[in-house]
Formats: structure tokens, C-alpha cells, sequence
């Protein structure tokens, strides 16, 4: 066999640093980095199946990875794993554990007593039923109202919890006694997980449309952890990923009329394809609106909007 060049280990200082670091999310919880395989270096070590530190042209190393990126070549990721703590309420942890291509390790309140720590809403955190998504919210409940939600929610997890311990103190088994225990009490886990498949977790649920508290929860991973251990790959997932635009073939036709002054055209299409009543009322449609968003994202006009 030829001989092979002596093999450096991979790692990330500015990871190092924060190793075991909690970084805080929500009232109560947090998030910390545990241990970690692999760095930038990695996938492109990966990718051109080299050995060693890969090369040192960082410039080049930049590219690779952009490119793998933008053409989801998507094996190079997988080499990279990294291992977190994380303390999340149960209602947000059970929107995480969807994820199926992660290791998890959860807290058992089989074997354990429960955690005495419930998620509290501030008062000026109650969000409003959205209008237009049944799955979201928009602004939140005046103050006044935010009050005594905040002051009922304090009530629940007092009388949630001391029923949960009298019924340890009375003998019932721990499997039994936390079945009413709220979904706002938190879990503990170590969640580990590959590049790959924690990119995806992160375009998922950092988007707008994920649940805010999963969504600071993404946030914080994304911005303080994955932008420290591996920062090329988190440039290139957030000018790809989060503030790329893609667009479907009809969508490219609008947008093409519309770019060349055509606005009737646009129109004519969009009221074609059944997104528009064809006497020009605006009816509400999903896939037009997310091509609204698109349009004033490149600040584009909404000829049915101005022709109306
Ligand atoms: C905004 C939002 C709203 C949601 N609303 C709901 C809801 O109302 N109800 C609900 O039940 N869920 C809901 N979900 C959860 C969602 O449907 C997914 O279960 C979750 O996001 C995990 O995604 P995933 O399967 O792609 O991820 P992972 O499980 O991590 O899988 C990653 C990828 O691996 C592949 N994969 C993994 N396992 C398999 C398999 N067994 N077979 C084939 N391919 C596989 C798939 O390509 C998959 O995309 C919602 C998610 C989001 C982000």
C-alpha cells in the first residue's frame, strides 16, 4: 500500500471556546455544543477525497463548498457531526424530535422526576390566531389582557405541578404521575447530528413560517454555534438557503412579463393559472402570495394589485 501523508486531526477554535457553553433561549432554556466531528475543512477534505488539512487556498475551499451548496451535492456535509445539550419546552421539542436523521437522547421522567420548570409567557408575549394562516400568528394581545393569561398560566403550573407531587408522594409510579404535567414543562436532550441534515433541520425552522420559539431556538444554533464551527458553510447556507429566492416555471413568466413592462401580460397569466378571479377580484391564494413576497423582495411591481 502507498504510504499516506500524517493525519491532523480537524478542529475549530472558535468552537473549542464555547464547548459546553449554554447559550440561553426562552425564559429557561438553552442550548450548548457538546463535542463536534469535522469543520469547513472537512467537507471540502470530502469532496475532493483528499487527505491531510485539504488545501490551504482558502479562497478555493470558499468556492467548493458554494458550489456544493447551490447543487446540493449534499455528501461532503454528512462527514460533519456535532453533538448539543438542549433544554426546550415540551410542546417546542415535540416539533424538533420530526426530525428523524438525528441521534437523540432525551431526559426519562420514567426514571426521573420531572424538570420544575415551566415555559412562562410574559405578559407581553401572547401572540394572536393569525387571519390568513391557520398555522401562525401575527402581533400580539394587548398588555392589560397579556396580564391575566400570564397570571392564569402561573396558576396552571402551580397546581399542575403540586398534583404532580403529591402524586409521588402518594406512592404513584413517575411514568404515571407526570401524564398531566403541561407541554410547556421542559426536556433535556443531547441531539446529535450531521451538517447535512442540521442545514436542513435549520431552512425548516428558522423560516418564517416555523413556530417562534422553535424558531429561536434554530436561530441560536445557526448563529452561535454553526457560524463558529463552520463559517463558510453558514455564509453559503445564507446567501443560498435563506436569502436565495427560487422560482417555478410560471413564476418566471410573470416575472419576465413583468420585468419587460408587459403588466397586462402578467395579469393575463396569473388570472390564466387561477390565481386571480378572472374579473380581476383578489381572491386569497397561497401559491400568489408567496410570489407577492418574491416580488417585493426584488421590489418588483404587483401589476394585479395596481390594476385592480
Ligand atoms: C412550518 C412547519 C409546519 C409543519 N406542520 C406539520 C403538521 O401540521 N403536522 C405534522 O404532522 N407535521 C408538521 N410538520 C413537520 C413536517 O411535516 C416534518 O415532519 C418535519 O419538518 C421533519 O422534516 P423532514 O421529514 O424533512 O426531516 P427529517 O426527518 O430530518 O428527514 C430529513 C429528510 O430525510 C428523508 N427521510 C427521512 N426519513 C425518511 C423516511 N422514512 N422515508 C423517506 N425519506 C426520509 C427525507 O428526504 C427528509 O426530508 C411541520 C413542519 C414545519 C417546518
Amino acid at each position: 500500500m502507498a504510504s499516506q501523508p500524517p493525519l491532523k486531526r480537524l478542529s475549530v477554535e472558535a468552537l473549542d471556546q464555547v464547548l459546553g457553553v449554554p447559550f440561553p433561549v426562552l425564559d429557561d432554556g438553552f442550548i450548548r455544543a457538546i463535542d463536534y466531528m469535522g469543520s469547513d475543512g472537512a467537507v471540502v477534505q470530502a469532496a475532493r477525497v483528499s487527505y491531510g488539512e485539504g488545501t490551504k487556498q482558502v479562497l478555493e475551499d470558499r468556492g467548493l463548498i458554494r458550489y456544493l451548496l447551490r447543487h446540493r451535492h449534499t455528501t461532503p456535509f454528512e462527514m460533519c457531526e456535532i453533538k448539543l445539550h438542549v433544554r426546550v419546552p415540551m410542546d417546542c421539542w415535540r416539533q424538533w424530535i420530526r426530525h428523524r436523521t438525528a441521534n437523540v437522547n432525551e431526559y426519562s421522567t420514567r426514571y426521573s422526576i420531572a424538570i420544575s420548570a415551566q415555559q412562562q409567557t410574559s405578559a407581553a408575549g401572547w401572540r394572536v390566531q393569525a387571519a390568513n394562516n391557520k398555522q401562525g400568528s401575527e402581533g400580539f394581545l394587548p398588555k392589560e389582557t397579556g396580564e391575566l393569561l400570564s397570571q392564569k398560566e402561573r396558576q396552571l403550573h402551580r397546581l399542575s405541578r403540586q398534583i404532580y407531587e403529591e402524586r409521588l408522594a402518594a406512592g404513584v409510579a413517575r411514568e404515571q404521575a407526570r401524564k398531566d404535567l403541561p407541554l410547556s414543562t421542559y426536556t433535556e436532550a443531547y441531539w446529535k447530528v450531521d451538517l447535512h441534515n442540521l442545514l436542513h433541520f435549520l431552512a425548516l425552522r428558522m423560516e418564517l413560517h416555523a413556530q417562534a420559539e422553535i424558531r429561536s431556538y434554530a436561530t441560536v444554533i445557526g448563529e452561535e454555534i454553526l457560524a463558529r464551527w463552520c463559517p463558510a458553510v453558514w455564509e453559503a447556507f445564507l446567501d443560498y438557503r435563506v436569502h436565495g429566492l427560487t422560482f417555478s416555471r410560471l413564476e418566471s413568466e410573470i416575472i419576465q412579463h413583468i420585468a419587460a413592462g408587459k403588466l397586462d401580460e402578467a395579469v393575463r397569466l396569473v388570472v390564466q393559472s387561477g390565481w386571480l378571479s378572472s374579473n380581476g377580484a383578489i381572491k386569497r391564494h397561497r401559491e400568489r402570495s408567496e410570489m407577492e413576497e418574491k416580488l417585493e423582495k426584488l421590489q418588483l411591481p404587483i401589476p394585479w394589485r395596481t390594476n385592480k
